[in-house]
């Protein structure tokens, strides 16, 4: 019987040791307190880590960003490295023949940044896959010749649940040396590469119309008009010349925006 309640207090003495512990260890009254609530903190963390260790996946290490062409509905897992980070063999010929201009289906090299920038841009939003609108446009098409697109260095896009305005901000604030087009009333974002310094462009043109370019870009964001702003539709038979738009400002503006099909 002596032994039993022996054995019964050892028990204890292991199992049970755990508010007598933390008592001991708490400081003695009137001492200041300074990092005894990170513990409660730290266990609360890893409690919930137990509880659910499968809904929080980390994104694979260089893993593929689905890209998702609305114009031709293809779609292709862009990866540049694999998990142990050697490149991956043949995704640029891959990825210039996804971009090829879904008006005359012409293939043409897509400068290698555009493609690491859209790579990145899709990886900053695990999950969510690209919808390329347009990327390469033989000049045949392209009613600018001096566009972007007829030269493999621009893409139309957006990225499936994230506000345009949102993919706006992140591509002017992450990356140097590149054009952004903001259509507030399409549903694409134009990214392009460039050699000099980045450009900005708004152009307030819906679906089918033809460019109107904001001559105050960036004053147009602060003061929340890019995003107010819907033009009312005048058909452009009626204005003297028949542009009834204001000209691209310096030329940055591509004026062959493309749209989607439906
Ligand atoms: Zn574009």
């Amino acid at each position: 019987m002596f032994k039993l309640a022996v054995l019964f207090a050892v028990v204890a003495f292991f199992v049970l040791p755990l508010p007598g512990v933390v008592a001991a260890t708490s400081p003695a009254p009137g001492v200041p307190q300074v990092a005894s609530p990170a513990a409660p903190e730290k266990t609360a963390k890893k409690a919930a880590k137990t509880a659910r260790p499968t809904k929080q996946k980390k994104a694979p290490k260089n893993g593929p960003v689905v890209l998702y062409h609305v114009n031709r509905r293809e779609t292709m897992a862009l990866r540049l490295r694999d998990a142990r980070g050697r490149q991956v063999p043949g995704m640029q010929k891959r990825f210039d023949h996804f971009l090829r201009c879904h008006y005359t289906n012409v293939q043409h090299k897509i400068d290698p940044r555009l493609m690491r920038l859209i790579y990145q841009t899709g990886r900053h939003y695990p999950g969510r896959r690209i919808e390329v609108v347009s990327g390469y446009r033989h000049p045949t098409v392209a009613k600018n010749p001096h566009s972007p697109h007829s030269k493999g260095l621009a893409c139309d896009f957006r990225v499936e649940g994230v506000k345009t305005a949102d993919l706006r901000d992140y591509l002017r604030r992450t990356y140097e040396k590149v054009g952004v087009g903001y259509y507030p009333n399409s549903t694409f974002v134009h990214l392009d590469v460039r050699k000099d310094r980045s450009a900005f462009w708004i152009d307030y043109s819906g679906p089918g119309d033809r460019a109107m370019y904001s001559p105050t870009p960036d004053q147009d964001l602060r003061s929340g008009r890019a995003d107010r702003y819907h033009p009312t539709k005048i058909d452009n038979a009626w204005t003297e010349d028949g542009s009834g738009t204001a000209p691209a400002p310096d030329g940055d503006a591509e004026q062959d925006k493309d749209q989607e099909t439906p």
